[in-house]
């Protein structure tokens, strides 16, 4: 970690005997001042890491008026030596010599003064948000996340595959998509039926924002052999619960040769992966954020990284939930698509474990899962996490073209003969799943809420900035 133009607190902290006695340059912003006409002490955040770098600034030294702009949320440049601390809460602090204020913030209007806001409070204030301890420490979770995501596959030889954003296929259906569109709203042009002629649109034809690469995904598989998605995805579902977002960024492997066994393995080591790596990396903010808002969460981290997920098919979980005598809001019965309620009391009540629950209804699961020799039920397999419910949603795709082009008939699904080609030409067993990564990075941070583990939010009725 270095930057020439400063040095990271991060890496003060990190190697303190490398700097001690010496010279450094520091720039952040104060998170809080104190003192009296002796000594005043500065707490300086970088970004870096969430430990704040203690600045002792000598009054024989320093004016007042010097450091009258020296407020909370301000930014500075120190120059000083670091020494060690003698006081109580921290190890290491700087005796600056020099000192350069970049740019003031009025006490009087700077929303974030230092102590805690609530975290609905703070998601009014999202564009400020990344100055919090929290939020800094989930954006530096986030950020190794996002790195052990694309290195575990790298590592294994999977290519990182770009689907489209923009789509016209209308049936990709993972769930209701955005329109993109040029057309003017308020005159729209019509055809001799009176619909809407979209031959006028942009693309000469009606698009939306995906909601899922997968189908795109498969055509990658089908050529590269495993391949992986890491991108936005937008769902216009008006579901305002803490687990859903309108716009998200999903993972999306997908296998060539791979069954659904070795889907599940590959599920189970790449969450796993994760999470370790988050352990490992990111042990601060972990802590810290165990320490604010939720004091078991490293012993939960650990406890799924060191246990083998339970897997279930969905019958023997229907037959779990039917007799455990629980009152649910939804009802339970063979063919229902399960609720949260259901999927958290498997996991954090039934089993204590995640749960892979396989083989569902093919009523309730997408067209292109495999179907299995009952004719009932498909190849699908959900993650379930404690906290979280589904985390992970994938299945085995059916690779018999009749049998797929069976389904889209069925469906009435249009515009698919390119998907088809996949099954017409060289098919293969193949497979995959679709983490979303704020679910991930929700449980990894212990928040409780979608909406504080990304930047900017979007929600129904809510797209600031
Ligand atoms: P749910 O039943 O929770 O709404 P889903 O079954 O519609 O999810 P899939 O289509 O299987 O979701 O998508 C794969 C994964 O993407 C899910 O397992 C979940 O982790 C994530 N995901 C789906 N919808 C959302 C959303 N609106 N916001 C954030 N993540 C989502
Ligand atoms: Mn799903």
């Amino acid at each position: 970690m270095q930057d020439i133009r400063r040095t990271l607190v991060a890496k003060l902290f990190s190697d303190p005997q490398d700097f001690i006695g010496k010279e450094v340059d520091v720039k952040g912003w104060v998170r809080s001042r104190r003192g009296n006409k002796y000594v005043q002490f500065v707490a300086l955040n970088d970004g870096s890491t969430i430990k704040s770098l203690q600045i002792v600034f000598d009054l024989n030294k320093f004016s007042e008026e010097d450091l009258k702009a020296v407020t909370t949320g301000s930014s500075i440049h120190v120059q000083g030596i670091l020494v060690e601390s003698m006081g109580k809460g921290q190890s290491i602090e700087i005796q600056a010599n020099e000192l350069q204020v970049y740019g003031s913030a009025d006490p009087e209007t700077y929303p974030l003064q230092k102590k805690g806001h609530s975290l609905e409070f703070l998601r009014e204030k999202a564009h400020l948000r990344p100055r919090t301890n929290f939020f800094s420490s989930v954006l530096r979770i986030r950020h190794a996340l996002a790195f052990a995501v694309h290195k575990f596959f790298n590592d294994k030889g999977f290519y990182y595959f770009h689907t489209p954003l923009i789509t016209a296929s209308d049936c990709e259906g993972a769930g209701a998509q955005f329109q993109v569109t040029t057309l003017p709203l308020n005159e729209l042009p019509l055809d001799k039926e009176g619909k809407i002629d979209y031959s006028k649109d942009f693309f000469g034809k009606m698009a939306s924002l995906t909601v899922s690469g997968q189908l795109e995904g498969e055509l990658g598989a089908t050529a590269l052999g495993c391949i992986y998605t890491f991108g936005p995805t937008f769902r216009a579902e008006n579901s305002n619960t803490p687990r859903h977002l309108s716009e998200f960024w999903m993972i999306e492997p997908e296998m060539a040769f791979y069954e659904i066994e070795d889907n599940m393995d590959l599920a189970e080591e790449f969450i796993k992966y994760c999470i370790n790596y988050a352990l490992e990396h990111c042990k601060d903010d972990i802590e810290f954020l165990a320490e604010h808002f939720d004091k078991e969460l490293p012993e939960r981290l650990k406890f799924v990284v060191e246990n083998d997920f339970v897997r279930l098919p969905y019958t023997e979980g229907i037959r779990i939930l039917e007799e455990s005598g629980k009152k649910f809001e939804f009802p339970v019965y063979w063919g229902v698509d399960l609720a949260s309620e259901h999927e958290r009391y498997l996991v954090e009540e039934h089993f204590k474990k995640p749960v892979i629950l396989t083989d569902y209804p093919k009523e309730i699961k997408a067209f292109y899962m495999k179907l299995n020799e009952d004719g009932k039920t498909v190849r699908a397999m959900d993650v379930l996490f404690p906290k979280i419910g589904e985390i992970i949603g994938g299945s085995q795709r059916e690779e018999d073209f009749d049998k797929l082009n069976g389904r889209i008939q069925e469906m009435g699904l249009e515009g698919m003969d390119w998907y088809l080609d996949t099954r017409r030409f060289g098919s293969v067993p193949h497979s995959g799943f679709g983490l979303g990564f704020e679910r991930l990075v929700l449980f990894v941070t212990g928040m409780q809420n979608i909406r504080d583990v990304i930047p900017f939010p979007r929600y129904p009725k809510n797209c600031e900035y």
